[in-house]
């Protein structure tokens, strides 16, 4: 049985759709278990480059690069959720895409999600569609005036969103015009939290303990393991991410992001068919990391239960406080970790650091 899992994995390739910061800790799991990687992306500074063996440097639509993708990869995956349904399709046909394309079609449009969830009995902000400006109005009403106005597609560290309060709409009419957006209504949330799920090949699930996030206009800043919400708040946050990780027919990993309002009642924000930057932790804090349980997922590897060593406190490095991962590194219970991104700018992430308790 040992010998058939390292035989598995002799001479493999994985392939990574998109070569941000997941794709390169994607990467670095798989080559520590002898794994290359082949990692496609438009943007030639691509953080993922630095760890990849292969390098395909083109727009996600380019179908001569598209086949040699698939003639490089054994497997494929993504780190990046908007890439074109037409090119996945593509892929598919002639590859095996993991966790699967299907949470893709979800997760890329926040209408076609909020509608997916809530048709599985799952709680959800309540969510109007926006197709002209008067739609924004008369959603308005019934949401008593406040709400958070959303694009549908691309939107991503609170890009694209918009808070309204008191009726006061933005003046965003030739956005609405274009785009296509959605409206929600703002939930009281005592907390925000993640699950992470893992759908191992056989059926089986593996469900990372519960974490705690803090976002700042809409981008994650802090996340904190173990969430401090009671142990059956957990066991319903597990049992309803498993349940749309299945829904979803994923193979491989999602994470899914909520809130937990007063009443300790769950309501799902977000599902991203991915490793996720709330997931930052498992590198430091348990024995199997969201990347390694990618990786071992995909090439038929086994995962031992997780074991969870630490407290953790990971925080996102964003480009006006990039000062602060020096200072870390002077801190015996800092991990840290720098992405190698070509420019500084204000919001970008550009690394992390797992504080260990
Ligand atoms: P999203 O891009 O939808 O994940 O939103 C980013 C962050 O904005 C969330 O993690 C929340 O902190 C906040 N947010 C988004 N939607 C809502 C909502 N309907 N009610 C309250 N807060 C929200």
């Amino acid at each position: 049985m040992k010998n058939n899992v390292i035989k598995n994995i002799t001479n493999k390739t994985l392939g990574i759709l998109g070569g941000g910061q997941l794709g390169k800790m994607i990467a670095i799991e798989a080559s520590r278990l002898g794994i290359k990687t082949c990692i496609f992306d438009p943007n030639k500074n691509s953080p993922a480059f630095q760890n990849a063996n292969i390098i395909i440097n083109s727009d996600y639509t380019n179908k001569k690069a598209l086949r040699q993708f698939v003639k490089c990869s054994d497997k494929i995956t993504y780190e990046f959720e908007n890439i074109p349904l037409e090119s996945l399709n593509f892929l598919e046909k002639n590859s095996q895409i993991f966790p699967g394309i299907k949470a893709l079609k979800y997760s890329q449009d926040r209408l076609l999600e909020k509608e997916f969830i809530s048709n599985l009995g799952i709680s959800v902000a309540p969510f109007y569609q926006i197709k002209n400006y008067v739609d924004v109005k008369g959603a308005l009403e019934k949401l008593k005036g406040t709400a958070i106005l959303k694009t549908r597609k691309f939107g991503y560290d609170g890009k694209g969103q918009h808070t309204i309060k008191r009726y006061r709409i933005p003046n965003i009419k030739n956005n609405i015009e274009k785009n296509k957006y959605i409206i929600e209504g703002i939930i009281k949330f005592k907390k925000e939290i993640s699950v992470i799920v893992v759908i191992k090949k056989d059926g089986s699930a593996i469900c990372y303990e519960p974490s705690e996030n803090k976002h700042i206009n809409g981008i994650l800043r802090e996340t904190a393991f173990p969430a401090k919400i009671s142990i059956k708040t957990k066991n319903k946050a597990k049992a309803i991410a498993v349940k749309l990780a299945r829904s979803l027919n994923i193979i491989g990993i999602i994470a899914i992001e909520m809130f937990v309002d007063k009443s300790n009642e769950i309501i799902v924000n977000e599902v991203a068919p991915r490793p996720h930057n709330s997931g930052h932790w498992t590198m430091d804090a348990c024995n199997v990391s969201q990347f390694e349980a990618l990786v071992r997922v995909i090439f038929d590897m086994p995962i031992p239960n997780i074991k969870y060593y630490h407290n953790c406190k990971m925080i996102n490095i964003l480009g006006e406080n990039y000062n602060v991962l020096e200072k870390s590194l002077y801190k015996k219970n800092h991990k840290v970790y720098i992405y190698g991104k070509d420019k500084i700018k204000e919001d970008r992430k550009l690394g992390h650091i797992n504080i260990l308790f």
